[in-house]
């Protein structure tokens, strides 16, 4: 099914995000972790491929995100949505991993550029995220394809006026949905959408909610992708730094409050980066799954 498909309930879509595991790790290990988020029953499951481009389409020894796409699809039965960068990737290992793809039955790819990476050469095949999508629906492949956003624009962006009319030209290109990059402040969000909608932007938006556990996640997160911290998060944090258990009971119940606030607010979906926590996954999801 594809993930356009849910946004036609009345009911905020809810989507948790997994993490291939690294490189070291086999891919079993994460299994029990996957089979415990999908047993919460979220709409669907995005997985990445590899954040900062590390494990493009097209490197050789397997491709864990489809390993684990599919094992979240044909195992845990849970719609997959798998993610797919280009800018390191030539048309025919983009074509082969769709094909690759279908076979396994997943339905649904998040298209994205990807992070430019100084040790990965650029393959010129694709220069945005849109002409990955034109690319996959040309393919015939019949795919659900959604896309990134960014409450408070893109890092490379020159300004938010830009990167609304790139992210127009995206939507425009084929994406049915929209993912948005992590806030922390729900009034960020609903001014990015007022925008994107007075844009003429129609598709439905997940607001991406990132539940805070340590300062050095938080640290790393902002270095790269610029999402700012409000002061009340901040004193979070530095009220609870040296205490990892009330600092991650402390990140579920500010990203718990985010989410009943959105969802009070009518937003399409939530897409949670749970972290291949299932422990954070199955607080919030007590939390928030009644008013879902
Ligand atoms: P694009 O949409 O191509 O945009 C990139 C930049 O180019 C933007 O500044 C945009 O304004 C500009 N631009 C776009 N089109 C045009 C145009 N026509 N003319 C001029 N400028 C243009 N990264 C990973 O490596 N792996 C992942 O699994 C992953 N998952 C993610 C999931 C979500 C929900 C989000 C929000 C991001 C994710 N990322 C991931 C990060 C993403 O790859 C980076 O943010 C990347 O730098 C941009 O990707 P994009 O698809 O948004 O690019």
């Amino acid at each position: 099914m594809k993930t356009s498909e849910f946004f036609k309930n009345s009911k905020t879509v809810f989507a948790i995000e997994v993490f291939p595991p690294k490189k070291s790790m086999s891919i079993e290990r994460v299994y029990n972790t996957l089979e415990e988020i999908a047993s919460l029953k979220p709409d669907y499951i995005s997985v990445t491929c590899g954040a900062g481009g590390t494990s493009a389409v097209g490197e050789s020894g397997g491709n864990p995100t489809l390993e684990v796409s599919s094992f979240i699809k044909n195992k845990c039965k849970v719609e997959a949505v798998a993610h797919l960068t280009c800018v390191a990737s030539a048309e025919k290992d983009v074509l082969n991993t769709l094909n690759m793809l279908k076979q396994e039955g997943v339905e649904n790819v998040l298209a994205l550029r990807g992070d430019i990476n100084p040790d990965l050469p650029r393959i010129n095949d694709f220069i945005y995220a849109a002409n990955l999508i034109e690319f996959i629906h040309k393919s015939g492949l019949n795919f659900g394809v959604s896309g990134a956003c960014y409450p408070e624009g893109h890092v490379e962006a020159e300004s938010m006026n830009d990167d609304l009319r790139s992210l127009k030209k995206k939507v425009d290109s084929g994406c049915e949905t929209l993912i948005s990059q992590v806030f922390f402040d729900n009034s960020l969000f609903y001014s990015f959408l007022e925008k994107v909608r007075l844009i003429g932007i129609e598709v439905p938006v997940s607001a991406g909610i990132m539940p805070v556990t340590s300062k050095s996640q938080i640290e790393r997160m902002v270095s790269m992708c610029g999402a700012s911290l409000p002061p009340k998060l901040t004193k979070m944090i530095a009220r609870y730094d040296s205490k990892p258990d009330a600092l991650r009971d402390a990140g579920i119940a500010y990203a718990t409050e985010q989410i009943a606030e959105l969802i009070s607010n009518d937003v399409d979906g939530i897409h949670l980066y749970a972290m291949n926590n299932p422990y954070i996954a199955r607080k919030i999801y007590e939390n928030i799954g009644n008013l879902l």
